[in-house]
């Protein structure tokens, strides 16, 4: 299972699956990709391989900012509806994650009792509770930062809202997710093979910071939301 995102310059859909595809050795029953451009969040998901994601893939839609998933499951079968990306309910926030939420049950029961689930998966209730805290707080940074102090297990994950062309947010906690960094654009993966057919530069993460990426930076935050300073590593093809 996997992570990427990029967000630049370029059409972001081949980047996206090239990425996928460099982690298809870690195991994986499902697939799928978001892009957004001006008309809005375009996801394409499929139940079992990359090349069937390729193939269902929108070759029309350009967007120079994407998530892309690949999927173990865990919580709920695998299918089309339980593949991510996963949508809030109004459809704004769209998110990818590896991992396992464990007190998933508790934050539906306490956060999210008035919403209705559309896949059987734990990763939804993230989504569905960052909309929630963000009707409340109205700053995306602030309810994603949040949600992962609420998250208790392991989990990587990327979230794009269709209100903002110029941000991805990533956290992560005790599963692997790193940031790539370019001149123009950056990029998000599990691994850095994922990547480094567009950077070798990459950023170390800690667990439970949250990480706003846009196309000319990257700014770590601690859980307070305090500004970290990280200089990136160089990643080398055979290491
Ligand atoms: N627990 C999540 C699910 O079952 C994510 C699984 C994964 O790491 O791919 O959908």
């Amino acid at each position: 299972c996997g992570i990427v995102g990029y967000i630049g310059q370029e059409d972001t859909k081949d980047i996206l699956l090239n990425g996928l595809e460099k982690l298809e050795y870690r195991g994986y029953d499902s697939a799928g990709i978001a892009t957004l451009n001006q008309d809005g969040v375009n996801v394409t998901k499929v139940k079992g391989r990359i090349a069937a994601l390729r193939d269902a893939v929108d070759e029309n839609v350009k967007a120079t900012l994407g998530i892309g998933h690949t999927r173990w499951a865990t919580h709920g079968v695998p299918s089309e509806e339980n593949a991510h990306p996963h949508q809030s309910a109004s459809g704004r926030f769209t998110l990818v994650h590896n991992g396992v939420i464990e007190n998933y049950v508790d934050v539906r029961d306490e956060y999210l009792s008035d919403v209705e689930f559309k896949s059987e998966t734990d990763t939804e209730i993230i989504v569905q509770l960052i909309e929630v805290l963000n009707n409340d707080m109205n700053d995306v940074a602030a309810a994603f930062r949040k949600a992962v102090q609420l998250l208790k297990g392991s989990y990587a994950i990327a979230l794009i809202d269709r209100e903002d062309e110029d941000t991805i947010y990533v956290a992560k906690n005790k599963s692997p997710l790193l940031v790539g960094l370019g001149d123009d654009f950056n990029v998000v993966a599990s691994d850095s093979m994922a990547a480094l057919h567009v950077t070798d530069q990459f950023l170390e993460l800690m667990d439970k910071e949250t990480v706003i990426v846009r196309r000319d930076g990257v700014e770590i935050q601690d859980v307070d939301g305090t500004e970290v300073t990280r200089e990136p590593f160089t990643a080398e093809l055979d290491s």
